[in-house]
């Protein structure tokens, strides 16, 4: 077995081992391998492995590996920040968008779905969680007002909630994160028309995706521990 059908492998053990400490079907989680600086044959070699999902940070490079990819049945994320002059080919390469943090964002996307797609693009609202100048993500308080003023754009289906929360050496440290993010996820359905459509927490990447699985993630977004350390930027 290559090395990361191996890990992969060894990934899926840790979702199982977590579901089960939490009560949970492993089948209620999405691994999404991230596949940012990843080269098209190892992302290849993931898929024949087994992975169904992938994640991007950057359109342009996610636009040029799915060139080489065209053939490739895996369903496309995007987990980076958007910029407004990308909705457009972000709509036409990716199936899901986890970083929704603003309304001018919102309307852009609504608007390519339009032109681009038949069917409402599944988005995520990414939620600054933790507070922070640097991270993008729409702030807890604002959570609400984004959430409804996208609720009447028809191109868009809002599917849940997204957090990148503060780096923490010791994964303990973030479940606080998660469950904040959780808590918002419960009290938007409360408000919601459409509560059943919001199923999904993102949430939990490499060295704390467990923690994140046992507060309810539904998407992991896992990279390092299935491809390897990326090289520094
Ligand atoms: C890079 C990245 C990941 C994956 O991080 P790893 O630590 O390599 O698992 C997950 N989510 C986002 C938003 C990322 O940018």
């Amino acid at each position: 077995m290559g090395l990361i059908a191996e890990n992969l492998k060894s990934v899926r053990e840790r979702i199982k081992r977590a579901c089960s400490r939490a009560g949970r079907n492993p089948d209620s989680v999405t691994l999404v391998g991230v596949t940012k600086t990843v080269d098209p044959e190892r992302i290849s070699a993931g898929v024949e492995a087994g992975l169904e999902h992938v994640g991007e940070n950057y359109v342009q490079e996610a636009k040029k590996k799915k060139e080489k990819l065209d053939n490739l049945k895996v369903t496309w994320h995007f987990i980076g920040h958007l910029q407004s002059n990308k909705a457009k080919q972000a709509v036409k390469f990716f199936d899901w968008i986890h970083t929704l943090d603003r309304q001018s964002l919102a309307k852009k996307l609504n608007s390519a779905v339009q032109k681009l797609r038949t069917e409402p693009l599944p988005v995520l609202i990414q939620v600054n969680v933790g507070l922070e100048d640097t991270k993008s993500g729409v702030h807890p308080d604002e959570l609400f007002d984004l959430y409804k003023s996208v609720i009447h754009l028809d191109g868009l289906q809002v599917r849940g909630l997204m957090v990148i929360p503060p780096f923490e050496e010791n994964p303990e440290a973030t479940r606080v994160y998660f469950r904040n993010l959780k808590n918002l996820l419960d009290r938007l359905r409360d408000i919601s028309p459409t509560p059943e459509l919001l199923t999904e927490l993102s949430m939990g990447m490499s060295h704390d995706f467990e923690v994140a699985i046992e507060e309810g993630a539904t998407m992991v977004r896992v990279g390092t521990a299935i491809f390897g350390k990326r090289p520094a930027k």
